[in-house]
């Protein structure tokens, strides 16, 4: 779960760099960094927090050059320390390398063993670290060269930025999981994991990077390469369902455009006699709108949302996370009491959330609470590059529908079905990875660490 952007060859890039990362953070909020390039020297900025607490006017004045990168970050590997704030940047005998990556590498513990006992010393625990070990350990003349030689090794989801002192290289793993899309800004190549920053910007969005691609914008000129790695396309649909913002496109398709076809599928597959059609903000909008106006049931925006509050979720803490859905949300009394509510959000994960929200709605006096969901039951982790629990925590993986719906209090629970989901966007339907909610993983997970977030069992700071 992460957001990156790269520009070349534009004389704002780091301030243009900037921007993108603010329309990218909901991709991620732990930290974030960005990387310039000046006549062969790397700037670096990183922090903990939000992009915007991060770049001050003087940070970014301190980024000097025509070539930036950024990102932001959530943690799906390694701890959630400054240390592993991206991008990572390192000096090799082809010159300072700075890296932006998202996704998830399944064999990264593998791949780092076997470096470690060749004498490789580590400076981060994230996952990312082990392409540019391998990239300063097989130099050549060309970086891309280097790059794509290092992505022979390592397997599962990742887009890449690559900075180096005389281009931004752009790859995308053969299977596509995670989205990377080509830009043109002002006469600039730009990249960026979702159009809506290109939106910001006011560029123009190209074309998806493809799958499999690299793609190397050296003064203004583009060339690209395929790896020679041939593998079944595996789009994360969940970025449709819930990661991406909606005002994006995606793989192709407008996500919200997506989602409204999703929430109108629910109406069809999951009807309800109800009164109204309640949002769960913000990831449940456009499922709800997509089952309002199928349905034909008016939609009230029944519950609030603190915006100063960032995503349950995504704060890495249980604590927090079980207490934010009270300082998230509040009921709106005056359009709730006495009807029956039809209640949409895009997904169910731990099952923590959505009984907290039911019993707000009943105690401002629904009649009836009916849940609908967006995406079909959740049983599985994802391990390429979407923060998860393990399959114990994942209230689907053991429980049926109708103990969920007890144990959350509605009325009545229904999910969106896999193949009214996958009907729900353009591509094929073999297209996409649905390991989220089938149990089958396109690339093998064996070798991973099935403890999320622990690949690398090093001790973070704050435990040290
Ligand atoms: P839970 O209480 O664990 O069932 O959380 C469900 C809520 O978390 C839903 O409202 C989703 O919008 C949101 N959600 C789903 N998947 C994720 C994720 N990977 N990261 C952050 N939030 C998520």
């Amino acid at each position: 779960m992460c957001g990156i952007f790269g520009i070349e060859r534009h004389e704002d890039a780091a301030n243009y760099a900037y921007l993108g990362l603010y329309a990218l953070q909901h991709r991620g909020q732990e930290s974030a960094g960005l990387v310039s390039e000046h006549q062969g020297r790397f700037h670096v900025e990183r922090g903990m927090g939000y992009v915007a607490d991060i770049f001050s006017k003087r940070a970014l004045a301190r980024l000097p050059g025509i070539r930036a990168i950024g990102h932001t970050r959530y943690s799906t590997t390694g701890s959630s320390i400054q240390s592993n704030a991206q991008p990572l940047v390192v000096n090799t005998s082809m010159g300072p390398l700075a890296l932006v990556h998202n996704g998830n590498l399944v064999n990264a513990a593998e791949l780092r063993a076997a470096l470690e006992q060749d004498g490789s010393i580590f400076q981060t625990t994230s996952d990312t670290e082990v392409i540019l070990h391998l990239m300063a350990r097989n130099p050549r003349a060309d970086v891309a060269e280097a790059l794509i030689e290092a992505l022979q090794h390592v397997r599962g989801a990742y887009s890449l930025l690559l900075l180096s002192r005389d281009c931004l290289i752009a790859a995308r793993d053969p299977y596509g999981f995670r989205p990377l899309l080509l830009g043109s800004c002002e006469g600039a190549i730009c990249f960026s994991s979702e159009s809506c920053a290109f939106d910001l910007l006011e560029a123009q969005l190209v074309r998806d990077v493809e799958l499999g691609e690299i793609l190397v914008a050296r003064d203004g000129d583009l060339e690209s390469y395929r790896q020679s790695v041939e593998a079944p396309p595996a789009r994360c649909i969940f970025e449709q369902v819930y990661f991406a913002r909606p005002d994006s496109r995606v793989f192709g398709d407008g996500v919200s455009d997506s989602r409204l076809k999703m929430g109108a599928t629910l109406a069809r597959e999951a009807p309800a006699a109800a009164d109204i059609v309640v949002p769960i903000p913000d990831s449940g909008l456009f499922a709800a709108l997509g089952y309002a106006r199928e349905s034909g049931l008016p939609l009230e925006f029944g519950l609030i949302r603190n915006h100063y509050v960032g995503r349950t979720f995504i704060e890495p803490k249980q604590s927090i996370r079980h207490f934010g859905v009270k300082v998230k949300l509040n009921p709106i009394r005056e359009l709730i009491e006495g009807r029956r509510v039809v209640l949409v959000d895009d997904s169910i994960v731990r099952g923590t959330t959505s009984p907290k929200i039911v019993k707000m709605v009943r105690d401002v006096g629904a009649a009836e609470v009916h849940l609908r969901i967006g995406c079909p039951p959740t049983i599985r982790p994802c391990h390429y590059g979407i923060d998860m629990p393990t399959a114990e925590e994942l209230i689907a993986s053991d429980h049926e529908i109708d103990e969920i719906r007890e144990l959350v209090g509605a009325d009545s629970l229904a999910y969106l079905s896999l193949d009214g989901m996958l009907e729900c966007v353009s591509g094929p339907r073999q297209s996409y990875c649905t390991a989220c909610w089938t149990g089958s993983y396109p690339v093998d997970i064996s070798g991973v660490d099935r403890r999320q977030g622990v690949l690398f069992p090093i001790r973070t700071e704050e435990e040290a």
